[in-house]
């Protein structure tokens, strides 16, 4: 296996990077998670847009057109990627002796990787998950490597036996520790607005496009938790999620009728996407 490191593509057990990297000592980079299917990166332009605008949000400057060029590069190299596959990218601020302040001078870390992974037109799982408090700051929207709030509260869910939980603040719920949350009630469609509290998923901008493309009513506002038991169905939605089914949030059981579902509609309606995308 390969990984790109600096533009430079290199077994896996010949890459390091500095012990004073910014990104090791303060979580100091950004990222984006993709999917390769039959070799084609999916929705990329989405994702650039997105690692433009988190760069940006941390005063760092992009190259994305020189980044896209290093991704050809390592694509070819790396065999799992002419298949379906995960890509990772993550460009850190760079090298520098330890303190807060950054210097806009050092040149960033660049690093990418991809591993297989199947990619079915549907996730047919039905997931349990758990609530948990959604202790992280208030830039939620920035998709940095600084994740330990995530990373706290995903390995909650995966020690109570949960794929996932689903975060709560002020009462409200925001978003997954790696995905989007949505509802249903009453055949319209919820999802936390595209604010500084969440992550402005792919996934998540595709299921909206596909509800206004479908007619189905959708509102950009936040459920309570305390509303959960009036909700008729809850999916996820994220790039290695694709869109999933929620079984149970805590106690509360959504018991579905999944041929009539939302839900279902609009997961064959990403599939569609994916696949027309993918031809393209
Ligand atoms: N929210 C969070 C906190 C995430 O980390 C992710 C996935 N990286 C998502 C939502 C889903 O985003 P996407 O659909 O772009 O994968």
């Amino acid at each position: 296996a390969y990984v790109s490191l600096n533009g430079e593509v290199i077994p896996t057990s010949e890459a390091k990077i500095s012990v004073f990297d910014r990104g090791f000592n303060f979580g100091d980079g950004v990222y984006e998670g993709l999917l390769i299917v039959n070799g084609v990166i999916l929705f990329e332009d989405a994702h650039w847009n997105r690692l433009q605008r988190s760069l940006k949000a941390l005063d760092m400057s992009s190259d994305i057109a020189q980044l896209k060029l290093r991704i050809r590069t390592y694509l070819q190299h790396e065999e799992v990627a002419k298949n379906s596959a995960f890509l990772y990218v993550q460009i850190s601020r760079g090298v520098a002796m330890r303190g807060h302040q950054y210097n806009k001078s050092i040149s960033p870390t660049v690093f990418m990787y991809a591993i297989n992974r199947e990619v079915t037109d549907i996730n047919e799982t039905f997931l349990d998950t758990i609530s948990t408090p959604d202790n992280r700051w208030h830039r939620c929207d920035i998709k940095m490597t600084s994740l330990l709030g995530n990373v706290m509260a995903k390995t909650k869910a995966i020690n109570t036996n949960c794929y996932e939980s689903i975060m709560v603040r002020n009462g409200l719920i925001t978003e997954g520790s790696h995905c989007n949350a949505f509802f249903v009630k009453n055949g319209r469609v919820f999802t936390h607005p595209a604010d500084h509290h969440i992550l402005n998923g792919i996934t998540r901008l595709k299921v909206v496009e596909l509800c206004n493309e479908l007619g189905i009513p959708f509102t950009e506002q936040a459920v309570a938790y305390s509303e959960l038991k009036t909700m008729d169905e809850a999916f996820l939605t994220g790039t290695s999620t694709q869109i999933a089914r929620i079984h149970k949030i805590d106690d509360h059981e959504f018991d579905i009728n999944f041929k009539n579902s939302i839900t279902m509609r609009v997961q064959y309606a990403y599939a569609k996407l994916k696949r027309a995308y993918i031809k393209k």
